[in-house]
């Protein structure tokens, strides 16, 4: 029976680490796996974390099961990142802590489909395990362009997706610093957005995994509570593994906002029975630890100090990148500077991703996109003369 498997493609970006490991040259540049480097490449233990950490292995006196909702405080304490006074009137909203911001989407989706969602509208390109996500989930996924040529976001195809969807149609959006291109909608356009959602019975599914490190905390959140004020209902997914630097904790939550208080309490316990189906309860250091830093104020301005300077980083590459704008034509780099996040889009042909690879020890995934965080000031001109050797 087991040998009926076909074999599945490998994941090309663990591939593409395994080759970047092998490389010997020194100057090598890794621009492939999707997590925060500091200018000297690492990828450090938040200091906020390591003392809430420390706290919680003196004080936890007991590792007893929590339940499939998770640490209700840690839930708790994020919503108010999350929602806004508006949109947490009304005992509307609900909330449980997932495994990684993958379990979110998860069980966003999967509460979608019990509901009776049949489709699924994607700007694409967009973060690949959305699409296997939603197809083993057994629901159609039904693409719209999430970018145009110039660097900006396509609204017009949002609004005919988001009008076009129906009632059995949810319309899933990133909420800030877009990945794989780092291109989000601009105020006026979540307005937009906001509108045609408030007009249209689709389900607004909206995925948060990088808040902070776009243009602040408050800043990256603000299309989404647009949203979030204009519709009746929502379902929200928050990964806390890139703004915590949490990883491989698996540190998410998933929000529901219902039409009213009443159906609250059915569409959670349709949340929770899958999520027992799922993974039973989510792991709960990666949680606790959130809580504990988000209840105490002075880890609180810790982290978000951290946060900022991981901000202020990446901005300073870009704006770096976008100064290069004339070196290395073609390529748009004046674009980047508009653009938020970990991730950047290069109109590079395979061709020549090959030959960054193989002449310049440049490691990028073959669509073309950068995590702009492996970028620095010690190799960000080498980074540069190699995109005008290959454009040339
Ligand atoms: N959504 C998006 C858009 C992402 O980019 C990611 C992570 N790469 C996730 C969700 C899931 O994050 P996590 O690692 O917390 O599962």
């Amino acid at each position: 029976m087991l040998e009926n498997l076909p074999a599945q493609p490998a994941d090309a970006l663990l591939a593409l680490i395994k080759m970047h490991a092998d490389d010997p040259r020194a100057d090598k540049i890794d621009l492939g796996v999707g997590v925060y480097r500091t200018g000297d490449g690492a990828t450090p233990v938040f200091k906020a974390i390591k003392g809430a950490e420390a706290r919680l292995v003196a004080e936890q006196d007991s590792k007893s099961y929590l339940g499939p909702e998770g640490d209700s405080r840690f839930v708790e304490a994020l919503q108010t990142y999350i929602f806004d006074g508006e949109s947490m009137t009304d005992g509307r909203i609900a909330g449980m802590q997932t495994p990684g911001g993958t379990g979110a989407v998860r069980l966003a989706l999967g509460l979608a489909k019990k509901a009776g969602v049949t489709k699924v509208y994607l700007g694409v390109p967009s973060w690949p395990n959305h699409a296997q996500i939603i197809a083993d989930l057994e629901l159609e996924t039904v693409t719209f362009n999430h970018a145009r040529e110039d660097g900006t976001a396509d609204l017009d195809a949002a609004l005919n997706a988001i009008r076009e969807a129906g009632e059995r149609g949810a319309v899933l959006l990133h909420g800030c610093c877009h990945n794989p291109t780092g291109i989000d909608y601009t105020a006026d356009e979540w307005s937009a957005i906001a509108a045609a959602f408030a007009e249209s019975p689709a389900l607004p599914v909206l995925d948060i995994a990088y808040q902070g490190l776009g243009q602040g905390m408050e800043e990256d959140v603000a299309g989404v509570r647009t949203v979030l004020r204009a519709v009746p209902q929502a379902l929200v997914a928050y990964s806390c593994d890139k703004n915590f630097g949490l990883y491989r904790d698996r540190v998410g939550a998933f929000y529901m906002m219902a039409k009213s208080g009443d159906t609250l309490e059915a569409i959670a316990s349709n949340a929770n029975a899958l999520a027992r189906a799922n993974w039973s309860m989510p792991p709960d250091h990666g949680g606790a630890a959130v809580r504990v830093v988000l209840e105490d104020e002075g880890l609180t301005a810790e982290w978000l100090d951290e946060l900022e300077t991981m901000r202020e980083r990446m901005r300073g590459v870009r704006e770096r990148l976008a100064a290069a704008d004339a070196e290395v034509t073609g390529l748009g780099l004046a674009a980047l500077a508009g653009q938020n996040g970990l991730f950047a889009m290069l109109p590079l042909t395979s061709e020549q991703i090959a030959r960054l690879r193989d002449d310049h020890g440049i490691y990028m995934a073959g669509s073309g996109r950068i995590n702009v965080a492996g970028l620095h000031d010690g190799n960000i001109p080498k980074f540069i003369a190699a995109l005008a050797d290959v454009t040339q």
